[in-house]
């Protein structure tokens, strides 16, 4: 079958390898429809492998050459023995994080932050671009027909950007700013404006700013025209926001979030940073900011992101700007989105 396999930074070979053979008890066989790549994939491209072991992992005994993909929907085509939540030929989507269910945080229900976390298409042995995978039946959730093939592989950052909004404390009536309009940046700003929420979003980039316009969901600005801080202030009598979702991982822009919220409000770290950043704790002491940070999602949080997407109607596929073929996932997915000049946000890959 076909697939996208990692051997090594800059080498993802998209080629023939054995398909599965078993499916196991409480193991489903599924034929994903679409993958998403994000942006550990393209960490992982850069200057891997950091997340995708090298040596067997201790949960799965997965290693390097690895398949890619960890945000998908697919297709049941058969399920193993035991297996009770699906069946062959429901659409599902994948929750990928593999917990042990065992640690000091999988027994409090913080699964995503288990001490032995794996994920399907970083550290399993099968990934979301590929014509086939085999993956834990209790991790895939049937989609109504009202939600996409293409928004059933966006459920994954969804929960991401859901998780984010969540953290900082997002309630209806509250204005809301949302620093960067990436995937992420861009799928919070939509979550946000479902909850009741008054959303702004702050983005250099122009194509992105553009993106970030058509979602409909509040007012776009660009913070190296305008004054953010003034801006932001004067929309809420001179107070700041009452939220900031941290979605660029860029230092100017969570010095912004500071700057723009209101006292004894709330900034939520969802981007990652991959270098420290200067921050003043002063300003967090004496104007009670809450700072806190968000990895991953509940593991749990599936059926809600769908049923959000199936009755509330979320776009969430309008942050997709491109859908290709897995020939072409190097040149026009990992390439372009690595690009200072490319133009994409949300790659869909499709490997069948
Ligand atoms: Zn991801
Ligand atoms: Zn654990």
């Amino acid at each position: 079958m076909r697939a996208a396999v990692f051997h090594d930074a800059k080498d993802i070979r998209v080629t023939d390898v054995p398909a599965p053979t078993e499916v196991g008890p409480g193991q489903v066989l599924v034929r994903p429809y679409w993958c998403g790549i994000c942006g550990t994939d393209l960490h992982e491209y850069a200057v891997g492998p950091i997340v995708i072991p090298t040596t067997p992992h201790p949960l799965t005994g997965a290693a390097a050459p690895q398949i890619l993909g960890h945000e998908f929907s697919a297709e049941v085509l058969e399920v193993g023995a035991g297996v009770t939540n699906v069946v062959a030929g429901q659409r599902v989507s994948m929750m990928p994080i593999i917990a042990c269910g065992e640690c000091y945080f999988c027994r409090r229900a913080l699964g995503h932050l288990c001490v032995r976390m794996a994920c399907v298409g970083l550290s399993h042995d099968w990934g979301g671009i590929a014509e086939l995978a085999v993956v834990p039946a209790s991790q895939v959730y049937a989609l109504p027909d009202e939600v996409s093939d293409i928004q059933g592989a966006l459920v994954e950052p969804t929960a991401v950007a859901a998780y984010g909004v969540d953290a900082a404390g997002v309630r209806p009536g509250d204005t809301v700013l949302i620093t960067g309009a990436g995937p992420i940046g861009a799928l919070a700003s939509i979550y946000a404006a479902s909850l009741g929420a008054r959303v702004f979003v702050s983005e250099v980039n122009p194509v992105r700013r553009e993106l970030a316009r058509s979602l409909d969901v509040g007012e776009v600005l660009d913070p190296t025209q305008v004054d953010l801080t003034e801006v932001l202030h004067d929309a809420t009598e001179g107070i700041g926001v009452d939220a900031v979702v941290e979605c660029s991982g860029n230092e100017r822009a969570l010095q912004s979030a500071f700057a723009a919220v209101r006292s004894a409000g709330r900034v939520t770290q969802t981007g990652l940073h991959t270098r420290p950043a200067s921050i003043d704790p002063m300003v967090i002491a004496n104007r009670e900011i809450t700072y806190n940070g968000t990895w991953c999602y509940p593991l749990h949080d599936w059926p809600r992101i769908i049923d959000l997407i199936a009755r509330r109607g979320l776009p969430v596929e309008k942050v997709v700007t491109a859908e290709i073929d897995a020939v072409d996932l190097v040149e026009k997915g990992f390439e372009t989105l690595l690009s200072p000049t490319g133009n994409e946000v949300k790659v869909l890959v499709n490997a069948r």
